[in-house]
């Protein structure tokens, strides 16, 4: 949005009425979708998308109508209409109904999972990154946003349970040490989350936790607790977001390896993604303009240049590069942040016509969170659920 834009010349008592205004307007018809058009201008929509009626609002910004659409229980949506892409504007009420583009893909997405690896097979990945244990989290993830959900005749939550009860047993029969409490007696030594027993044991303990389960919850709790001082002293601990040390580049990116020249990398794990994850934390942390400035700054370049062909995973795809959108509109309420995530989530949707076209590279684990379609249920469902007071940001960072 433009932040020089007229409305600064407008006094509270005029964008006060123009509010007064607005609600008048939307309350002729609470059940008509809304679209903003260019210069301020709000139109009730058909279903078939005509414009039945329009109203300029010159005091107020994009921003503030939608904040207010938002008050008055109005929830933005991606357009129906595939040739004419955009925002929406529709009561809560038929949020479901609305935001069926992304609701058929999170449902397919889902099928197509439980088709490829479903929680009773001999996948052999146990880890949060490529494995079992990222997909019982997903899982999880998505009982919390809907408790009541099911999946055939299972509940998400069953499910996440049945996914960590084969990633535990997998990953004890691969280092092939069961303990007498029938816990796997290894933990490797360092503290990463997404590809060690600490991640393992972690979504054990939340989802356990939630099954009530308390005992077996505490347990992974316990064995996480007792091995982590060692861990956290571990030379291999990861430090994805330490890339940032080299500083940014001339094409305002940062290089994907530390002391190394090439920074062509726009991703998670390499690259502007994660920087901004970090500049988002560093203002929530010191409350200083300066980093929040830098994550919109990040956020915009990676709009344009976050569009990876490595599919829709979090850590090198779509999915991952539209956090920072997110996580910036979380604390901006730029409405500009909210549709790049729309965009990229639609992207995400169209997965598999994209890898049938060969316009997504092919992925090694094209079912897990990181590196396949987990990835794109993950962020759908943040959007389909979309509340900013419990948007816990990129996955796996702060959110167990
Ligand atoms: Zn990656």
């Amino acid at each position: 949005m433009d932040k020089n834009s007229e409305n600064k010349t407008y006094t509270a008592e005029d964008k006060k009425k123009a509010l007064m205004y607005l609600e008048k307007f939307v309350r002729e018809d609470d059940s008509a979708k809304y679209v903003i058009d260019p210069k301020n201008v709000l139109c009730r929509t058909k279903d078939d998308a005509v414009k039945v009626s329009c109203i300029k609002l010159n005091e107020l910004d994009e921003k503030e109508i939608f904040a207010h659409m938002q008050n008055l229980g109005f929830y933005c949506a991606l357009s129906q209409d595939p040739n004419q892409f955009g925002i929406e504007y529709i009561n809560k009420m038929s949020i479901n109904k609305d935001t069926a583009i992304l609701h058929t893909a999170f449902l397919k997405l889902i099928d197509k999972i439980l088709e490829q690896v479903p929680p009773n097979s001999n996948f052999q990945n146990w880890d949060v990154y490529s494995g079992m244990a990222g997909l019982s989290l997903l899982f999880m993830k998505v009982h919390e946003c809907d408790p009541g959900v099911m999946f055939g005749p299972k509940s998400a939550l069953t499910i996440a349970d049945e996914y960590i009860d084969n990633a535990l047993s997998s990953h004890m029969k691969l280092h092939n040490t069961p303990s007498e409490a029938g816990l796997p007696g290894f933990i490797e030594h360092e503290c990463g989350f997404l590809s060690t027993a600490v991640g393992l044991y972690s979504v054990a303990a939340h989802v356990k936790h939630h099954t009530g389960d308390q005992e077996s919850s505490h347990r992974y709790l316990n064995l996480i607790q007792s091995h982590f001082s060692k861990s956290a002293l571990s030379i291999k601990t990861p430090s994805e977001l330490l890339h940032g040390r080299a500083g940014r580049q001339e094409n305002g990116n940062w290089p994907h390896t530390l002391f190394e020249p090439n920074n062509n990398l726009v991703q998670f794990c390499h690259g502007a993604t994660g920087i901004c994850f970090l500049a988002c934390k560093a203002y929530e942390v010191f409350k200083e303009k300066e980093y929040l400035d830098l994550a919109e700054e990040i956020a915009d370049y990676i709009y344009l240049h976050g569009k990876t062909r490595k599919g829709v995973g979090l850590c090198h795809g779509i999915s991952g590069n539209a956090y920072p959108f997110l996580s910036v509109y979380k604390l901006t309420e730029d409405h500009k942040y909210l549709r790049y995530a729309l965009e990229y989530a639609n992207i995400c949707a169209q997965w598999e016509e994209k890898v049938e076209q060969g316009e997504f590279s092919h992925s090694d684990k094209p079912w897990s969170v990181y590196e396949g379609i987990g990835g794109a249920i993950w962020l759908i469902s943040d959007l389909i659920y979309w509340d900013q007071e419990i948007f816990k940001g990129f996955p796996g960072l702060t959110d167990v």
